[in-house]
């Protein structure tokens, strides 16, 4: 007999990427892969090697490719891809995939914190810095 698919279990997150500004962005040192750098050098058709020289620099320890940063109006710095106003992901659809992996579970331990500042301060606007 053939097998029916089971019916894909609806997941809650406990989180919103859209009320948040982005604090995951912000890490000083986040890692991209070869592959990375492939997926953003074709989504600005451009080559690897340009990607990796435009998007990406050195880690402290000059081992690894991170992702370029620049100045930021809430944090100090964020990614270079972050827009910087309505704080989501200008390349969304080519992002690294360490990014799409965070964080990784139903909740984000920045957007507890997040939420635990609005409510205690009474702004649902507010922007608690870490
Ligand atoms: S810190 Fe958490 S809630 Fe905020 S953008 Fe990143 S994953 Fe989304
Ligand atoms: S590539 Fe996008 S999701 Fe990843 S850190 Fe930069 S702005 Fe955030």
């Amino acid at each position: 007999m053939k097998k029916s698919k089971p019916f894909p279990v609806p997941v809650r997150l406990g989180y919103s990427c859209r009320k948040c500004p982005a604090y995951c962005c912000t890490y000083e040192e986040i890692p991209v892969k070869a592959r990375d750098i492939a997926r953003l050098a074709r989504h600005f058709g451009i080559e690897p090697a340009q990607a990796e020289a435009r998007f990406t620099r050195l880690d402290e320890k000059g081992e690894a490719r991170v992702l370029r940063h620049r100045k930021d109006e809430v944090f100090k710095t964020a990614c270079m891809f972050l827009d910087r106003e309505s704080r989501q992901c200008t390349v969304y659809e080519s992002r690294p995939a360490i990014c799409g992996d965070f964080p990784g579970g139903t909740r984000c331990g920045y957007y507890d914190f997040l939420k635990f500042e609005r409510k205690h301060q009474e702004d649902p606007e507010f922007i608690a810095l870490t």
